[in-house]
């Protein structure tokens, strides 16, 4: 039906009414003091979020924006860095590292996987003559639907030494995670998966100890260069022009989040998704994270049946029940599906969602207990 699509992919993610009316509105002047009142607002807000003290830069760019930020501020050729990938998105951290002229070094972990925290401790142990400089990492890898333990991670490196830079992209207002008390370095994330604004903006937040290692780097880029973009922020202003009418939604999106408050918003999507996993099991499907301890409160991905294929599956919820869910990424492509439950997301989301999907696969032929997943699920919520 049109106007109907409901979005179940891991970003974007449905925005509230509220915000939509309010990015709908004329754009307003970006030197204006109007402007200036919004961003001085948004960047106070982002702090709560973000879970620090330190400033958080906004970049009108999508997520990957951010991952370049971070990386193109502190990196100079040669330097080495560590990287631990899970998947597509912890990857591209490797990638942007690698084309900044950096000595990468990869650990990986088998898709499905998280990190185990005893393999980065050896590797780092062995540093004794402490060359590696960066540690690069993701929280909430969207592409495998795993989460890795980024607190016990971010100790170890802090121990060491390194500078760590956390993709934080879909777990930053989903997933609990505390910059500061955590000792994360640099912290990203973007606009379109836990912000519950569409896609367009990126932001970056970087401990002091990364803005000494900036301090060193010889070539940053101009159009992310911390150096200015902070000083903006400092100035309830921006470096360019921005995406004006996505600042003024996110302004409301970060009164939601502060009136519903973040434990909250993170106790929300621990429910929502530990039940659509009750209910994806009830259902006789298999989830892909190998450890049900590492999966993730955001992205669930799921094995479909024997017999019946990814692309039916997404065709017939999207034709007949207007919800879009995501298909794997690279290798994973047809193997599972993915289902987001994060940002704006609601108990409600999740019944449709495992009450469409079970409809899905009754008229593919799958051969279940039609309304088992739903009754595990409406179980689980009311627990
Ligand atoms: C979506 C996403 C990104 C950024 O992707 P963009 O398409 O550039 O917005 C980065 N990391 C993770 C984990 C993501 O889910």
């Amino acid at each position: 039906m049109k106007d109907k699509t409901f979005l179940m992919i891991p970003g974007p993610t449905p925005v509230p009414e509220r915000v939509l009316l309010e990015i709908a509105k004329h754009p307003i002047g970006h030197r204006s003091s109007e402007f200036s009142k919004i961003l001085e607002s948004v960047y106070t807000d982002l702090k709560y979020v973000f879970q620090t003290k330190n400033d958080v830069i906004v970049y009108t760019a999508s997520g990957t924006g951010a991952m370049d930020a971070a990386l193109s501020n502190l990196i100079n050729e040669g330097d080495k860095v560590l990287s631990l990938v899970i998947g597509n998105f912890s990857r591209r951290l490797a990638k942007i590292a690698k084309g900044l002229g950096a000595d990468v070094e990869i650990i990986e972990a088998e898709a499905g996987n998280a990190i185990n925290p005893d393999i980065l401790k050896e590797r780092l142990d062995k540093d004794v003559n402490k060359e590696i400089k960066i540690v690069t990492l993701i929280q909430n890898e969207t592409s495998t639907g795993v989460t890795n333990d980024v607190k016990t991670l971010v100790s170890l490196i802090k121990e060491h030494g390194a500078l760590s830079v956390v993709d934080g992209v879909t777990s930053v207002g989903a997933i609990e995670c505390k910059m500061d008390d955590w000792g994360i370095d640099v912290l990203i994330t973007g606009s379109q998966k836990g912000l519950m604004i569409p896609p367009g903006l990126s932001f970056l937040a970087a401990s002091e100890k990364a803005w000494k290692v900036h301090e060193q780097c010889k070539h940053p880029d101009f159009y992310f260069n911390w150096t200015t973009n902070r000083k903006s922020v400092r100035e309830n202003s921006t470096a360019f022009t921005p995406a004006v009418n996505l600042f003024c939604g996110l302004k409301v999106a970060l009164e939601m989040m502060k009136e519903e408050g973040i434990e909250n918003i993170i106790a929300r999507h621990t429910k929502i998704a530990s039940a659509l996993r009750v209910a994806i099991k009830a259902l006789g499907l298999k989830l892909f994270v190998t450890d049900e301890k590492y999966a993730s409160n955001s992205i669930t991905a799921i094995l479909p049946p024997e017999g019946i294929s990814v692309p039916d599956i997404r065709k017939v919820l999207k034709k007949d029940y207007d919800i879009e869910v995501a298909n794997g990424q690279n290798e994973l492509k047809d193997k599972i599906f993915r289902m987001g439950t994060l940002g704006y997301v609601s108990e409600r989301d999740v019944i449709t969602a495992v009450g469409a999907l079970e409809a899905a696969l009754y008229k593919l032929g799958y051969k279940f207990e039609l309304g088992a997943g739903i009754a595990a699920l409406i179980k689980e919520l009311n627990k």
